[in-house]
């Protein structure tokens, strides 16, 4: 026995002589866990073991002396057990955690694995024979305990009879390494074999399964041998169907007349009769996993065959979901009206009907939605455990500064600005997201909480300041033209204590302003991601604004928080979310909507052209130009390399400029240029010296150009909605009506649903709902982080199930935050591993 199992033993013993006191050791037995878990992994105890102990000794404080003794003598149990038991061969060992480590470590003694044969790369047409009496096998589980599948959960897929170190590296490729992941390995599709016909009712192009008799063997070559086939012919009592197989001429001995086979695929036509090309088989007396029921379809890799994997998956789902226990605890469930975790996962892989597929799916869909919920409520309460300064902005400054601003603010401002004035003035950090459509005027509501901060609320003895974060140079600049005339002023700070930082800002200039921030002579600061460099250290940095905050990656934004001690935050974003999709993924944040347009704008008017009448869009621009106004021209993404997405926009821009507008200028964005290239080529569109501008979708983000009429979108069906809209959102931004053109790449895309609901509506907000709809969340996520990856089998457009979550987590919250109560326990344990250890900054 390994050093560190005695030492367990020893201690173990240590509390048996003092009543279970949990007196063995200074601190409890818990302290074991501080450095035994490494001593034991050196030498080579398994996994399994280690995860059993801490299991046991974590919750083993809290248990009465007599549960005390029964779980020290069920864990000892459990590692004898486990240490004999992998001494034995076991040939046809179920899936049990009979845990033999994945490779014998150098130096220990362990027997060899039991002899078992790798399986040939491929996979021979008959199905490895599948489990049969899955009863009585749980005897031979050492233990046979279901309180213990977490650590069975743990053990590697090389416990598994048939897969040995090379199909583990297989599979590994898929994600697959323990028995857990191979429960959740989720089937891409299903394929719905289970309406049997029989034989007289079948219809060219049926996917079908067929039960029938063998009634005829043929094998011959042809092509001179080059090929084989094997025909078969079957009888249902009702008719007769020809079975035909290319190149497996092994299949002639395989089959025999009289053998009873049941085969699943596509009805083919073959000289006016019906016929089934390389069908699916098997023998019907094993159990119909290929075939005669709702097949699940997996994702592959190289090696890993569809037939063997699912056998594979069969083997441990059906042997080790019927163990699992539930980690939604009994109430939640039945309120919620979920099925339990083992029929859900049972169900999810091979389904009994179409009916509890879809109950499984709900569960299973529903779990990860409550863990999101779960973890995005912790952070909250989290951020708000913390103090913040409080800023108070008085009733008549406030009224002055927004009376002093060139236009009154509408509606939806004033409730935001309502929002984060309460916010600052709460001792509580702010953390807001400020969702507004594009062109909606974020930009004022940004400034006038700088202001706040900066000026108002602040005691005269404080020099607090604030930060202003933009993803590119250009949209820096424009808040930085901006936000100076709204806040440096008469009677205000002078335009020395609002400075912009960028990348490529002269280092002169940039140490001067450093030294500014450091000495609270800069109030407010505007720039890109230069703001985050090592360098730039805060007197008193109380706000900081992150805008189009999709751009940033989670580490960006913390890095700019970490920049002071709890900051009010504020991050703004035009990507509309709908509200039940917000509250899902934003949670965390508490959120202000701007769903009104300052007045005076005129409606984009959008239309969908077929290529064939892009003469249509030319001429449009033509006489927009010859009115004065510009003209964005967007390419999509044409291949996956840049390379050639850069030839077509180049292509495209000389022929635009040498064939179509030979007497205008037209320019060139796209994404290889550098960062201040690109800037610059806005720079010079900004300032009118091209007519036309030819990008790739390198605009798409915040910038304003008023000037700009028109927005001819080649390729529009290849864009997504979301996408669709913010590039529209370039034009419109002054008082001159405004064009949006949609050219798809093929005439029959102009019926295409996104290209008609953009024709059919400007409000974000709606083509939100149906982007959400038609393609799933991904788009808005962006780069949000951790907790989204574990998304598998939710889709946030099921907006009622995300609300019968999210209620449910919050009511689970509210009882037991911190998921202390003894029923939760294995809630709380599930929750860590969905979250794993990407537990970021959410912001
Ligand atoms: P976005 O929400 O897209 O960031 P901006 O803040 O850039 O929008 O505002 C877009 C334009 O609308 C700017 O030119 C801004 O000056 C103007 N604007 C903002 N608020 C109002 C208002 N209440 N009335 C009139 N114009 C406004
Ligand atoms: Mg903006």
């Amino acid at each position: 026995m390994q050093p560190s199992l005695e030492k367990l033993r020893k201690y173990f013993r240590l509390e048996y002589d003092n009543g279970y006191q949990d007196r063995a050791i200074i601190g409890g037995l818990v302290k074991l866990l501080d450095l035994w878990p490494a001593d034991a992994r050196n030498e080579s105890v398994p996994e399994e073991i280690l995860q059993a102990v801490a299991a046991c000794l974590r919750g083993y404080h809290d248990l009465t002396p007599e549960a005390r003794a029964e779980a020290l003598k069920t864990l000892w149990k459990q590692i004898q057990g486990q240490t004999t038991t992998r001494r034995e061969s076991q040939p046809d060992a179920p899936p049990a955690a009979s845990a033999e480590p994945a490779a014998a470590a150098p130096g220990q003694t362990i027997q060899p694995a039991p002899a078992r044969q790798e399986r040939p790369a491929v996979q021979p047409s008959r199905p490895a024979s599948p489990p049969r009496a899955e009863k009585g096998r749980a005897d031979l589980h050492p233990g046979g305990r279901t309180s213990q599948t977490p650590i069975a959960l743990n053990a590697s897929l090389t416990v598994l009879a048939g897969i040995g170190q090379s199909h583990a590296r297989d599979l590994a490729r898929l994600g697959l390494r323990t028995l857990g992941d191979m429960l959740y390995y989720f089937p891409r599709r299903y394929d719905d074999y289970s309406q049997l016909k029989p034989i007289h009712r079948l219809n060219y192009g049926d996917e079908v399964t067929v039960i029938g008799t063998v009634q005829t063997v043929t094998s011959r070559p042809v092509r001179a041998g080059a090929v084989s086939i094997v025909e078969v012919v079957i009888q249902d009592g009702t008719g007769g169907l020809r079975l035909t197989w290319f190149n497996q001429p092994w299949l002639a001995n395989r089959l025999h007349g009289g053998d009873s086979i049941s085969v699943s695929g596509k009805i083919d036509q073959y000289l006016g009769r019906l016929v089934m090309n390389s069908p699916d088989w098997e023998p019907v007396e094993v159990e119909n996993l290929h075939t005669n029921r709702i097949v699940p379809i997996y994702p592959l890799t190289a090696n890993v065959a569809q037939k063997w994997l699912r056998a594979r998956l069969r083997e441990v789902v059906s042997y080790w979901s019927p163990k699992l226990s539930d980690h939604l605890p009994e109430s939640i469930r039945s309120s919620a009206e979920l099925l339990n975790l083992k029929t859900a996962l049972l169900q999810v892989h091979f389904p009994d009907n179409q009916e509890s597929l879809r109950a499984a799916r709900q569960r299973l869909a529903f779990d990860e939605i409550f863990f999101l919920q779960m973890g995005v409520l912790r952070q909250k309460r989290d951020w708000q455990a913390a103090d913040a300064r409080v800023f108070a902005a008085p009733d008549d400054w406030l009224e002055a500064r927004i009376g002093s601003l060139p236009f009154a603010l509408t509606g939806a401002q004033g409730r935001a600005v309502a929002d984060i004035r309460k916010d600052l003035a709460s001792g509580k950090p702010m953390n807001r997201l400020l969702q507004g459509d594009v062109g909606s005027g974020k930009t004022v509501v940004a400034a006038l909480a700088a202001a706040i901060v900066t000026e108002a609320g602040a005691p005269s003895t404080r020099t607090s300041q604030a930060a202003i974060m933009a993803p590119t140079s250009i949209l820096a600049e424009q808040h930085f033209r901006n936000l100076s005339q709204l806040l440096a002023g008469e009677g205000r700070f002078g335009v020395e204590s609002v400075r912009l930082l960028l990348g490529d800002t002269p280092e002169s200039e940039k140490e001067t302003i450093r030294a500014g921030l450091a000495d609270g002579s800069i109030k407010v600061v505007i720039g890109t991601h230069a703001l985050l460099e090592d360098p730039v250290t805060f007197a008193d940095l109380q706000l900081t604004v992150i805008d189009e905050q999709h751009r940033f990656g989670v580490e960006q934004r913390a890095a700019l928080r970490s920049k002071a001690t709890n900051p009010h935050l504020l991050v703004m974003t035009a990507t509309p979310i709908p509200r039940s999709l917000a509250l899902t993924v934003y949670g965390d944040l508490d959120l202000s909507v701007m769903d009104e347009m300052p007045p005076g704008r005129q409606e984009i008017e959008t239309h969908v052209l077929t290529p064939r009448e892009r003469e249509r869009a030319y001429s449009l621009i033509r006489s927009q130009v010859a009115e004065g106004r510009q003209v964005f021209v967007i390419y999509p993404l044409i291949e996956e390399s840049e390379k050639s997405d850069l030839l077509a926009a180049t292509a495209e821009q000389a022929r635009l400029q040498q064939e179509i507008f030979p007497n205008l200028k037209v320019g060139l964005l796209h994404g290889r240029l550098r960062p201040d290239e690109k800037d610059a080529v806005m720079l010079r569109f900004r300032e009118g010296e091209f007519h036309v501008l030819v990008s790739t979708t390198v605009v798409e983000v915040g910038v304003d150009i008023p000037n700009a009429t028109v927005m001819l979108i080649e390729g529009a069906d290849r864009f997504g909605l979301a996408q669709l809209h913010q590039l529209r959102g370039r034009v419109g931004r002054g008082a001159a009506q405004s064009y949006c053109l949609l050219v798809p790449t093929h005439e029959d895309a102009v019926e295409n649903e996104r290209l008609t609901a953009m024709a059919e509506t400007n409000d974000g907000f709606v083509l939100a709902e149906r982007d959400l709809e038609q393609r799933g969340p991904g788009e808005f996520l962006g780069t949000r982080q951790s907790g989204y990856a574990g998304l598998r089998m939710a889709s946030l457009s099921d907006v009622r199930m995300i609300e019968k979550a999210r209620l449910q987590a919050q009511a689970l919250f509210e009882r037991d935050p911190d998921l202390q109560m003894p029923e939760n326990q294995l809630l709380a344990d599930a929750l860590g591993r969905f979250w794993g250890n990407g537990k970021g900054d959410v912001s």
